[in-house]
């Protein structure tokens, strides 16, 4: 099926299955009576329920959705989507109090009925996962603790906002209308069952174990992996999977690129990590028969997703991964494609790959352009970030008719990105892969 196509066909269901309650709700059998400001705040409460719940779907790793769009694009909707319902969820309980000032007689924990409690409670738990979200880093609040606590929240919110709405009963009392919310909670149930159940239980069945782990240049390692008792995985190269060594129970993975080539003989995958934090600090350790899970393979961030005659990577430190596994992948193919890898590095030690992109260089129609932060004194190539000017003076007269692939950091993303733009390349030939998703 044409991908556009499928793109436009999931937004359509998932707006139906936004608006498809509220509206079957409400023009069906109306009480009487109601005043219009208390029909909107009900309305609006539909709505940040059905919004709230659908939230589970797109972050849920379902191929099918994983397929259709790029994994950085689901998380950016996820978080702007996440806030509007915040405030359409706020906006229910705030009409009600304007209709009637009375009924801030609710908010008083003590003595307000149990279905008012659950509202509050509710409307409380999703602020806090929107405060602990947005201002995750500033608040220092490490990314596993901030996992347990965005899921506990969320489960807490659904689960308080489905009761508080049952309970209150309004245009609730048909059986319709029940069976209507009981099959879209049976949907997000369903998801977060697959996520948190059937999907570690699959990695755990098929295991990878460490065959070798090399050390880059660039506080880096390439760790290789090996399937353990089943045929393993195929991937296209440019895509990631999620990794970890403890329970898949636990959900504390990572994600990284594949770095080896999609069309290498074997089963064994490779992946190239940077010391950062918690997890990547410990790669260099890993022995030989250790047990690793993953999950994956993810992402539409490839040269096999999309038509691409020539192409030109642009990379910062460690987003060279997966253009790595593209220019692999190249070789295997004996591909003479014409290909521009930019790559943004502090310094000409630190470059990752360096020596293999040199013998690339050689075998492939590849034109490869070093830009150093911090060169040392006889460095005569490129200086700085990477620019308009740098990629204007490299690329040839056709630019225009390039695909290319952006990799790195969201701040050298976005630079590049505006860097493209001023060279007027049509955003549907620019596709980026962000190292950074929560
Ligand atoms: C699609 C994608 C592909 C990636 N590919 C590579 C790769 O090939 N090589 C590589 O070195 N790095 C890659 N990264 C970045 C890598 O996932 C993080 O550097 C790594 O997870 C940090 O883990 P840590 O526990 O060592 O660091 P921590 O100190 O725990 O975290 C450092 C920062 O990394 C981010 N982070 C941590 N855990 C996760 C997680 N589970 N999911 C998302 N972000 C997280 C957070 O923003 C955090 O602030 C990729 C990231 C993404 C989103």
């Amino acid at each position: 099926m044409n991908k556009k196509f499928l793109n436009y066909l999931w937004i359509l269901i998932y707006i139906l299955m936004v608006f498809m309650p509220l509206v079957l709700l409400m023009i069906l059998p109306k009480p009487d009576g109601r005043e219009f400001l208390r029909e909107v705040s009900v309305a609006l409460g539909f709505l940040g329920m059905a919004l709230l719940g659908l939230q589970t779907i797109p972050t849920s790793r379902l191929k099918f959705f994983t397929k259709a769009f790029p994994m950085d694009t689901i998380y950016t909707i996820h978080h702007g989507l996440s806030v509007f319902t915040f405030l359409v969820v706020l906006a229910h309980p705030i009409l009600l109090f304007i209709n009637n000032p009375e009924t801030l007689r609710l908010l008083n924990l003590i003595d307000a009925p149990w279905r008012a409690r659950a509202g509050v409670v509710a409307v409380l738990g999703m602020l806090l996962l929107v405060v602990t979200s947005v201002w995750r880093e500033l608040m220092k609040v490490k990314y596993d603790i901030w996992r347990w606590i965005h899921d506990v929240l969320s489960f807490l919110a659904i689960g308080l906002a489905l009761y508080h709405m049952f309970k209150v009963n309004h245009y609730m009392a048909l059986t319709y209308q029940r069976v209507i919310w009981l099959v879209l909670t049976g949907i997000w149930l369903a998801t977060i069952l697959y996520i948190r159940v059937v999907k570690p239980i699959i990695m755990i069945k098929k295991p990878y174990k460490v065959v070798k782990v090399i050390k880059e240049r660039g506080q880096s390692w390439s760790l290789y992996l090996k399937p353990d008792g089943h045929d393993g995985l195929e991937f296209e190269a440019g895509q990631f999977a999620w990794i970890t060594t403890e329970s898949p129970f636990i959900f504390r993975e990572n994600p990284f690129s594949f770095s080896n080539s999609s069309d290498h003989e074997g089963n064994v995958i490779a992946f190239t990590i940077k010391e950062l934090g918690d997890f990547t600090s410990k790669i260099g350790g890993f022995e030989e028969g250790k047990t690793v899970f993953v999950d994956g393979p993810y992402g539409t961030f490839s040269m096999d997703e999309h038509a691409c005659k020539k192409m030109a990577f642009i990379a910062g430190g460690i987003g060279s991964a997966p253009v790595m596994s593209m220019l692999r992948t190249l070789a295997d193919r004996k591909d003479k494609k014409e290909t521009y890898f930019f790559y943004g590095n502090a310094t000409w030690e630190s470059i990752i790959f360096r020596e293999e992109l040199e013998a690339l260089e050689k075998n492939l129609n590849l034109k490869l352009v070093h830009v150093l932060e911090r060169p040392h004194e006889e460095w005569q190539g490129e200086k700085g970030f990477i620019t308009a000017d740098i990629l204007g003076r490299y690329l040839p007269k056709d630019y225009q008719d390039f695909t290319y692939f952006l990799c790195g950091p969201l701040p050298m993303i976005n630079a590049v990105e505006g860097a493209l733009h001023t060279l007027h390349i049509p955003p549907g030939q620019v596709y980026s892969e962000q190292y950074e998703m929560a």
